[in-house]
């Protein structure tokens, strides 16, 4: 990879960094993006969806969010289920109630008005350094530097940086570089901080990154060396333990039994099916309802979170007749199946009802 790509000191970097990634952007980054403005509540969103989401899913939902929100006020003034409901499906979920939060906080200690300094940004719920960084360099042309994953992987491929970069001690090193590294002209912080993160996106890829096509190649390390695979440094490898669920699929006609979670934890606040600890428990939960059939259990798939592997069981029951004690209870509702996937549930329950409304 390094073969036909000319030796150069990485020190040459430091002090060109900034002009190639300005001029790089300028003529092959990304533009066009609805995000792209300076309306810090718009770039604010952007930012929260693109963390952990590929630029074409927040394309699609991007949109639809700020139809419905056009602005802090309407955000902040929503009930949350019409928050978390625009957001199913994009998964962490935390983010979307961090959002509503963060709206209200603008509101109630801001007046309205989205503040404009890194630190007073960054006390917004969900928001983290470098989230409060590119709203203050997009918005508001100031010097900060943003690093996230895209960007640490090109500062440690660049300057040859050995570590995993979630350690504390790299990570302080690569904010370190990062703000050194930051354009002396500060008008030219929107296009700098967007080249950062094109280049991370759209060369310095992951798995193979496009050196010929990089305005940093003749002084990269990793190019150089050819350590393009071994950079970043990968986290140490630890196993995450497994769990299992039993997820109940009860059905009555079309209409399908779904309950609210608790609003901290996983998946919190968003409908969802009941979960038990077995299969057997599925024939007190018919008991106690009315009367039915517990159906065979549906193969088990799993779903994998950043601290456990879940494996979820589905498991459906038809009921055919109330024992009228079920209308008491309190946290759950009847869904017509067809139109439950939409509500506000996660993932894999947003699956498992699809499936469920072909297989009734
Ligand atoms: S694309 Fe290649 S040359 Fe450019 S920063 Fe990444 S590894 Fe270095």
């Amino acid at each position: 990879m390094s073969g036909s790509i000319a030796v150069a000191e990485p020190q040459i970097l430091h002090s060109s960094f900034a002009p190639r990634l300005v001029a790089w952007q300028q003529a092959f980054g990304r533009h066009g993006l609805p995000w792209q403005v300076s309306d810090p509540y718009r770039v604010w969103l952007s930012e929260i969806m693109l963390q952990q989401t590929q630029v074409k899913s927040v394309l699609e939902y991007y949109p639809r969010f700020l139809a419905r929100f056009p602005d802090v006020a309407s955000l902040a003034a929503a009930p949350q289920e019409d928050v978390m409901a625009l957001w199913s499906g994009l998964g962490y979920y935390s983010r979307a109630r961090n959002l509503h939060k963060a709206a209200q906080m603008v509101m109630a200690e801001f007046g309205g008005v989205f503040p404009s300094a890194r630190a007073e940004i960054e006390r917004l719920p969900g928001v983290g350094r470098s989230t409060a960084a590119a709203i203050g360099a997009f918005c508001f042309s100031q010097r900060e530097t943003i690093l996230d994953g895209n960007v640490k992987r090109v500062l440690t491929r660049c300057f040859g940086i050995d570590g995993f970069p979630g350690d504390k001690a790299v990570e302080k090193r690569l904010w370190l570089l990062a703000e050194r590294l930051l354009p002396v002209d500060a008008t030219q912080m929107p296009a700098y901080t967007q080249g950062l993160m094109d280049l991370g996106a759209t060369v310095c890829s992951r798995g193979k990154p496009a050196c010929m096509a990089c305005p940093m190649a003749d002084g990269c390390v990793a190019a150089r060396e050819g350590r393009t695979a071994e950079l970043p440094t990968p986290r140490p490898k630890k196993t995450i333990p497994t769990r299992h669920t039993v997820m109940l699929l009860a059905s009555r006609g079309r209409q399908v039994w779904l309950e609210r979670r608790p609003p901290t934890g996983i998946w919190g606040g968003l409908l969802s099916l009941p979960e038990l600890d077995s299969s057997l428990a599925a024939e007190d939960w018919l008991a106690a309802r009315g009367v039915g059939d517990v159906l065979p259990a549906w193969p088990e798939f799993e779903h994998v979170f950043t601290h456990y592997r879940l494996v979820i069981t589905p498991q459906p029951v038809r009921l055919d007749a109330l024992s009228g004690r079920e209308a008491a209870e309190s946290g759950g509702q009847w869904l017509d199946v067809d139109h439950a996937s939409e509500a506000g549930v996660p993932a894999p329950v947003r699956r498992l009802l699809l499936q469920l409304a072909d297989a009734i």
